[in-house]
């Protein structure tokens, strides 16, 4: 384990995660269809989220279960990202796609079920793009540090950590949101931290409530699922916001960001 305060910032899409400002990352869990994209990104910008989200290849329990859009979306990720002057994260979850979609997106994620996956960690290392480390769902703080080191030792300095929520005992919620692990890796490790509330608690009226914990612990962000209509979502509905929730949350969040000296970007 490093043992050197989070210190560093990492620049994504012009902004800096890590620095004074506080960021927010916002989108669909699933990138649907051109006017599902468009309509979240133009209401998130609205209300102030300074880069997008949206899931491009889908890492679902079951395989059953709608997988993305993959290459069918890519021209009109383009689109959408231009029309609203904002970047994307999107996620890879194998190593051929990050040559896919290397323009499409200022940061490449890695999902909870492969922080461990080391081979796509080191390909991400020779890559001149930020990496987004969600946390193992079953990973130790320890071992979601030193994953980061992967992509670090290979020459991409540039690795954002994101606490996603761990398995615990509890049902009632879909994880466990371990704010230690954000205190922890704050102090422990020089790179950014952001929260995922999203999957932490998987109920969207829980949401807001998990963001504003992340500012209030020191996080640098947030990385939070939005849908215009999550009854419709293609996956993780039940968690996602309303352009109407999100709208709400960013009002008390930029008090509370204010409130701890870490105020949202303009
Ligand atoms: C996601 O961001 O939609 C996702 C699948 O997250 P995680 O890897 O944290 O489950
Ligand atoms: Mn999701």
């Amino acid at each position: 384990m490093q043992t050197s305060p989070s210190t560093q910032t990492v620049n994504v899409g012009g902004f800096e995660i890590g620095g004074p400002n506080f960021t927010v990352i916002a989108g669909p869990c699933s990138i649907e269809s051109y006017d599902q994209f468009l309509e979240t990104a133009k209401g998130v910008k609205t209300s102030g989220a300074h880069i997008l989200r949206g899931g491009i290849w889908k890492m679902r329990t079951s395989s059953k279960d709608f997988q993305g859009l993959g290459s069918s979306s890519f021209d009109f990720i383009k689109t959408v990202c231009k029309e609203t002057n904002m970047t994307l994260v999107s996620e890879v979850t194998d190593a051929r796609q990050i040559e896919e979609i290397y323009d499409l997106v200022s940061m490449f994620q890695v999902g909870s079920r492969n922080m461990h996956n080391y081979s796509l960690l080191k390909e991400l290392g020779k890559q001149k793009k930020p990496v987004l480390l969600k946390r193992g769902f079953a990973a130790l703080i320890n071992e979601w540090v030193k994953a980061s080191e992967y992509v670090t030792n290979e020459g991409n300095p540039n690795v954002i950590l994101c606490e996603r929520g761990i398995r615990t005992f509890e049902t009632a919620t879909r994880n466990t949101l371990d704010l230690n692990a954000v205190a922890y890796a704050k102090k422990n490790s020089p790179l950014p931290v952001i929260v995922d509330p999203s999957h932490a608690v998987g109920i969207s009226a829980l949401v807001p409530d998990l963001a504003f914990a992340a500012a209030a612990v020191g996080a640098d962000g947030i990385i939070v699922e939005v849908h215009p209509r999550p009854k419709e979502a293609l996956s993780d509905g039940m968690q996602a916001l309303t352009l109407e929730n999100f709208s709400q949350m960013m009002k008390k969040l930029e008090k509370i960001c204010t409130a701890v000296d870490k105020p949202l970007h303009k």
